[in-house]
C-alpha cells in the first residue's frame, strides 16, 4: 500500500504576475506612425526619457562652458605673467645699465673739467719760461691734456646715443609692460568673479543633475554618462532637416520618422550623440 500525497501541488508557488511582455515591433513603424490607432498607448514611448535627456544636456552644457571659462583663463594669467617678468626684468637691467652710463658720464664731465683747469695752468706758465726745452715740455703736457679732452668728449658723446638708446627701450617695454600688468589683472579679477559666481552656481547645476539622473533608468543613464564623458555638454544632438546637429551626417529616411516616434533611445551612426527630434525639445 502506498500512499500519494499532492500537497505540493496545493503549496505550490504563488502564481507570480505573468511580466506583460512588451510587443515587439518589427518593420511595421512607418505604417503604424500614420495610425491614430487606439494601440498608440502599448507602443515604447521615450519622449519621458529623451526630455530628461535633453535637460540633463542643457546643464552639462552650462557646466562644460564654466569648465571652458575657467579652464582658459589661469592658463593665461600664467602667460601673462611669464611676460610681465620678462619685462620687468629688462626694464630693470636697462635702468642699471643707464645709471652706469650716467655715472661714467658725470665721472667724466668732472675729469674733463680738472683737465681742462691743468690745460689752462699750463698755458699760464708757458709765458713763463727760460729755456726752449721748458716751453716744449710744457706744449707737450698741453697736447696730452686736449689729447685726453678729445678722448672723453668721444666717449661722452658716445654715452649720450647709448642713453638714448636706453631711454627709449625703457619706454616702449613699460608701455607693454603696463598693458600686460592691466589684462593680466583684467583675467585675475574676471577669475575671481568666476570662482566666486561659479561655486554656488556649479553647486545648483549638479543638484538638478543628480535630480534628473535619478529620473532615468541605469542603462540610459550610463548611456547618457558614457557618451557626455567624451562630448562634453553635448551628449544630445538634435535631429534637424534629417540631419544629425551634432556631426552634420545624414541620417536614413526610416530611421529619422523612428526617431520622431521616440519608440527608442537611438544614437548616431557617425558620432555616437543620443539623438532627438526637434519637434520633441519644445517646450
Ligand atoms: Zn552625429
Amino acid at each position: 500500500m502506498s500512499e500519494i500525497k499532492n500537497k505540493d501541488y496545493e503549496e505550490g508557488m504563488e502564481g507570480a504576475e505573468e511580466n506583460q511582455s512588451e510587443e515587439e515591433y518589427s518593420g511595421s513603424r512607418i505604417l503604424e506612425f500614420y495610425e491614430d490607432g487606439e494601440d498608440k498607448k502599448d507602443k515604447p514611448d521615450y519622449s519621458f526619457e529623451l526630455a530628461i535627456l535633453y535637460k540633463l544636456k542643457k546643464i552639462d552644457e552650462e557646466l562644460a562652458d564654466i569648465e571652458e571659462e575657467k579652464g582658459d583663463l589661469p592658463e593665461k594669467i600664467e602667460d601673462l605673467t611669464e611676460r610681465i617678468n620678462f619685462y620687468e626684468k629688462r626694464i630693470e637691467e636697462n635702468e642699471n645699465n643707464l645709471e652706469l652710463l650716467k655715472s661714467e658720464e658725470k665721472k667724466l664731465i668732472k675729469e674733463n673739467k680738472k683737465i681742462e683747469e691743468r690745460a689752462n695752468k699750463y698755458d699760464e706758465q708757458k709765458y713763463n719760461v727760460r729755456t726752449n726745452k721748458e716751453y716744449d715740455d710744457i706744449s707737450k703736457m698741453i697736447d696730452e691734456c686736449f689729447e685726453m679732452l678729445d678722448k672723453n668728449e668721444k666717449r661722452l658723446k658716445e654715452i649720450e646715443g647709448l642713453k638714448e638708446l636706453l631711454n627709449k627701450d625703457i619706454e616702449s617695454d613699460k608701455e607693454k609692460l603696463n598693458e600686460y600688468i592691466e589684462e593680466r589683472d583684467e583675467c585675475q579679477s574676471k577669475l575671481d568673479d568666476l570662482n566666486a559666481q561659479f561655486e554656488e552656481e556649479e553647486t545648483e547645476l549638479n543638484k538638478s543633475r543628480k535630480a534628473y539622473l535619478v529620473k532615468l533608468d541605469n542603462e540610459t543613464r550610463s548611456l547618457y554618462e558614457r557618451i557626455n564623458s567624451s562630448y562634453k555638454g553635448e551628449a544630445i544632438a538634435i535631429v534637424r532637416r534629417g540631419n544629425c546637429t551634432g556631426c552634420y551626417n545624414s541620417i536614413p529616411p526610416q530611421r529619422e520618422i523612428e526617431i520622431r516616434m521616440a519608440e527608442s533611445i537611438f544614437t548616431c551612426q557617425s558620432c555616437g550623440r543620443i539623438l532627438i527630434d526637434e519637434s520633441h525639445i519644445k517646450e
